[in-house]
């Protein structure tokens, strides 16, 4: 048994100082001494047939052997890895390193930060709410019953009967009566829902909603802040005009249009010829609203405002395809 050790000890040595820096042989040679039927495995099977009194021995040199061939191989192994590291290219130390480039806010969040900070500077707290929202939040509260004719005006992602994905911001404004007493003023930005999908519509998309309530709060107040919103997003010398419309939970209601951006209110195609393009809704809080939030409307009165802020975002750099904003080509993105 010593005798047989000692050959293969020996075999294994010189063969592998033959293989020079070549992994793949290196590691053939380890299966064949070393693998489960190897040459040493063979030896290990003779163990049985040693007479009892030697057998201890034999084992102990066997494996004794067992931990040299290992030796040998993870020796080996390391000086073909030196060797390959020696025979590549030098690092060369005055090319000069990669600069990381930076990156920088997706257009929708930079317009969503804007209009926030614009109103933040007239006095309105940023608040938000769940994108996962209760039904009575989404419609009922906001005096949209289960039969109303609105909610067929919005394609909802119904979760079960009673929760949706959110297809507003305005669920916002219950939940923040049924929090605080006024006077309040916030702006809520966030992502809302809807099955749609085209040039000017995706499934998911980002409104803004305000909402001031307190006491002799008026229209004058909605018009003014408002007013105040588009000089400061668009410029001073933008026209803007009230147009009567209706929400059920504003009453009344009022949408609001800007003098088109591309023309300058001459008429293009993008405003359809009218000079005029709608940017966001509003009007004075319904007082069947204030009951589901227990304010007493002879006390108090408010408005109630929402925008889209993808629509904002193309209207203030000129863009004509809202999927533009979500397919993150960086091509576009560094535009901003
Ligand atoms: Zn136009």
């Amino acid at each position: 048994m010593k005798e047989a050790v000692q050959n293969l000890l020996d075999t294994a040595s010189s063969e592998v100082s033959g293989l020079g820096d070549d992994p793949k042989a290196l590691d053939q040679a380890r299966v064949k001494f070393l693998g489960r039927k190897g040459e040493l495995a063979q030896l290990f099977k003779e163990l049985g047939r040693v007479p009892e009194q030697e057998r201890r021995e034999a084992g102990r040199i066997l494996n004794e052997a067992k931990a040299k061939l290992e030796a040998i191989f993870s020796d080996a192994l390391e000086d073909s890895r030196k060797l390959a590291a020696g025979k590549r290219e030098p690092i060369d130390v005055t090319v000069p390193g990669r600069v990381p480039r930076r990156g920088r806010l997706h257009p929708i969040t930079q317009v969503a930060l804007e209009i926030t900070r614009i109103f933040n500077w007239l006095g309105f707290e940023t608040v938000e709410g769940p994108e996962i929202e209760l039904d009575y939040y989404n419609f009922e509260a906001l005096n949209i019953p289960k039969d109303h004719p609105a909610r067929e005006m919005q394609d909802t992602f119904y979760i079960s009967e009673d929760v949706v994905l959110r297809t507003h911001t305005s669920p916002i404004q219950i939940r923040t009566m049924e929090k605080r007493r006024p006077p309040i003023r916030v702006i809520a930005p966030g992502r809302t829902y809807r099955c749609d999908s085209d040039v000017t519509h995706t499934p998911m998309f980002h409104q803004v909603e305000g909402l001031m309530v307190g006491k002799g709060v008026s229209f004058g107040d909605l018009k003014g802040v408002l007013t105040t919103f588009v000089h400061q997003m668009f410029g001073p010398d933008v026209g803007l005009r009230f147009r009567p419309s209706f929400f059920p939970f504003t009453e009344p209601s009022a949408e609001v249009d800007i003098q088109c951006v591309m023309c300058r209110g001459q008429g293009c195609r993008v405003c359809s010829q009218t000079g005029w393009l709608e940017i966001l809704g509003s009007g004075m809080v319904d007082p069947e609203v204030y009951k589901y939030v227990g304010y007493d409307p002879e006390e108090v009165t408010g408005f109630a405002f929402g925008m889209g802020i993808e629509r904002i975002a193309m209207l203030k750099f000129g863009i004509d395809d809202l999927r533009l904003f979500f397919e993150n080509d960086l091509r576009f993105l560094n535009h901003f």
